[in-house]
């Protein structure tokens, strides 16, 4: 007797993926997606293409990279045990503190064995057939998901900037979102340093007692305030555990993600000397208090913002001896905030060691890198090492890198030709089963809350399509254009200008489109309660092979 032959859809069932979710990224945001999804009771396996984890935290390993969110307010909030045994030991923790933090949570919670390191994903490929995905890791073998969740990080690729003969330089030389694993000696050497954005400006104060000489070569002057750091003594670790709860929930629900308040006064409700008082209250202060806490009308009264601003380069001037140098270290072309502002300890300051140099690219631009060192119109100038601080490919860069195709073999680089599209930064219509939390129209803000808050929400409608027997899920194309429109909509609106790398303006040929989620924090949680309230049709789900849309 021959055996019966299986029903039709059963013969061309495909074999099952190799698991429900491939998170690819070890950063913050992997890390607690790869930890929900085990949570919720699904497989889940992370690959990355480092060497370690942390994302940001480990390869960002240049002297003097730390924090400018507050250690306690960007560390998990999901385990209050967690928050309870690790202390930080300051209230902006140093690089190597943090991916100690970030190691100690994947132990902890038994995560590593899900993960793979040195497996970067070359390319991942819809297979509307099975419902999954196909990707493709250097190291190894395909593997075949249900669900991928790219948190490949919005600022993961870094940028050199397109200068004639730099691969020619025959010294050192190092981009600081790639720093090797193994100490720098910068000893005795002649360094250059390009770029004075976030990172060139908190490398610079820290290397420049080693240094035989240093050179920084800035383009924009960015608006630096202090950073204002300081060890978290016993008694504030004792309140931070005691008020676990109320940290938790404001950090759960403010705007930016943050502690700090927002004020109740605009400058033009106090007289000059009270205003003065009050600037100087915000320069004494932390972090981003000098953003959130200020005077309400600093970012939409240019004449506030102004007068900020001249408090601001005061300041510069009082700090740096050389005029010549104070003049050229405050900028000229932005308000306060438009770009994103950086926080230092020590940077004006270290303009006055003789043997630091302030080369003004617009004056001098560079003419080509040569072997022995940098040309300028000024001559060649001879280095030993040369630390390239020009940023990332922001937002997008990972992610159109990744060799995503969706449904019809549609590729993520032709549907965002010309720049992201996505319904609520997380999903991408013509890419089911495809999330991407702390990508781009993600975080402005103090970055894990956001992207927390996308992973939380991948995870419900995750949970929620297998609870309803759906195993494909997609972003419906009027949701898609409903945020997309919206984040283009209010980028004119937003405290960054075109001259920021939230528009892509950094990368020649990029886009000029709003990067993050310009409806902000508030935004996010409007749409997510409507989207719960409306039963998830803003997505569509189905099951596999069922080519009718199923979904409630
Ligand atoms: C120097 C620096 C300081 C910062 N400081 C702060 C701060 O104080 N506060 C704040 O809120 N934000 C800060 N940020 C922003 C920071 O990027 C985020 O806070 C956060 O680290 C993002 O986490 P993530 O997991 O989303 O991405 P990431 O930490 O960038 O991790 C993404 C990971 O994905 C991996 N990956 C990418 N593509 C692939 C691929 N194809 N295959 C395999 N793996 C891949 C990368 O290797 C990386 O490890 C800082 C950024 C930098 C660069």
């Amino acid at each position: 007797m021959t055996p019966a032959q299986p029903a039709h859809h059963e013969r061309d069932t495909p074999p099952g993926p190799d698991v429900e979710v491939l998170v690819v990224g070890a950063g913050i945001t992997g890390i607690y997606q790869l930890y929900r999804a085990l949570e919720a009771g699904l497989s889940a396996q992370l690959v990355e293409a480092g060497g370690g984890v942390g994302g940001t935290w480990y390869w960002n390993r240049y002297p003097g990279a730390r924090f400018d969110s507050e250690s306690y307010t960007y560390g998990y909030l999901f385990s209050e045990e967690l928050f309870d045994e690790w202390e930080w030991t300051e209230h902006f923790a140093g690089q190597p503190e943090i991916e100690r933090y970030l190691n100690h949570v994947v132990d902890r919670f038994d995560l590593r064995r899900h993960m793979r390191f040195g497996a970067a994903v070359t390319a991942a490929l819809y297979d509307e057939a099975s419902g999954s995905w196909t990707v493709t890791v250097a190291d190894g073998d395909d593997i075949r998901a249900r669900f991928v969740v790219a948190a490949t990080g919005v600022l993961s690729v870094p940028y050199f900037p397109d200068v004639p003969g730099r691969e020619d330089f025959e010294g050192e030389s190092y981009h600081t979102g790639l720093w090797p694993t193994e100490p720098v000696d910068f000893a005795g050497k002649r360094v250059a340093v390009i770029g004075t954005g976030s990172s060139g400006v908190q490398l610079v104060p820290v290397i420049v007692p080693e240094v035989a000489s240093l050179t920084v070569y800035q383009r924009t002057a960015n608006w630096c305030t202090p950073l204002n750091n300081a060890p978290i003594t016993p008694e504030e670790q004792a309140r931070l555990r005691a008020e676990f709860e109320a940290i938790r929930d404001t950090l759960n629900t403010s705007a930016a993600g943050f502690l700090h308040e927002p004020y109740d006064r605009a400058s033009t409700d106090d007289p000059e000397q009270e205003r003065q008082a009050y600037f100087e209250k915000m320069w004494n202060s932390p972090g981003f208090a000098k953003l959130i806490s200020h005077y309400t009308d600093l970012m939409v009264d240019p004449a506030a913002n102004a007068e900020w601003c001249e408090f601001l380069a005061a300041k510069v001037r009082s700090m740096v001896a050389d005029t010549g140098t104070a003049e050229r270290l405050i900028p000229r072309d932005h308000r306060f905030a438009e770009k994103r502002p950086p926080f230092v300890q020590g940077y004006y300051e270290a303009f006055n060691d003789p043997k630091v140099t302030l080369v003004d690219l617009k004056e001098t631009p560079i003419l080509r890198v040569r072997p022995e060192g940098i040309e300028t119109a000024d001559g060649t100038e001879e280095f030993d090492v040369i630390v390239w601080a020009t940023g990332f490919d922001f937002g997008t860069g990972a992610l159109l890198r990744m060799g995503i195709r969706g449904r019809d073999g549609l590729a993520l680089a032709e549907h965002w030709a010309d720049g992201p599209r996505t319904f609520l930064g997380i999903q991408a219509t013509g890419f089911p089963n495809l999330f991407l939390p702390g990508g781009p129209h993600a975080a402005a803000g103090n970055n894990p809350r956001y992207n927390g808050d996308q992973v939380d929400f991948v995870t419900e409608v995750i949970a929620y399509a297998r609870d309803h027997g759906y195993d494909t899920i997609e972003a419906g194309a009027d949701a898609e254009e409903r945020w997309t429109s919206m984040v283009d909509r209010n980028a004119s609106k937003s405290n960054f200008g075109e001259i920021s790398y939230y528009f892509g303006t950094n990368i020649p040929g990029k886009p000029r489109k709003y990067l993050l989620n310009s409806g902000g924090r508030p935004k996010l949680f409007t749409e997510i309660a409507k989207v719960r309230d409306g039963g998830f049709r803003a997505f569509r789900m189905a099951r596999t092979g069922d080519l009718t849309e199923t979904s409630a």
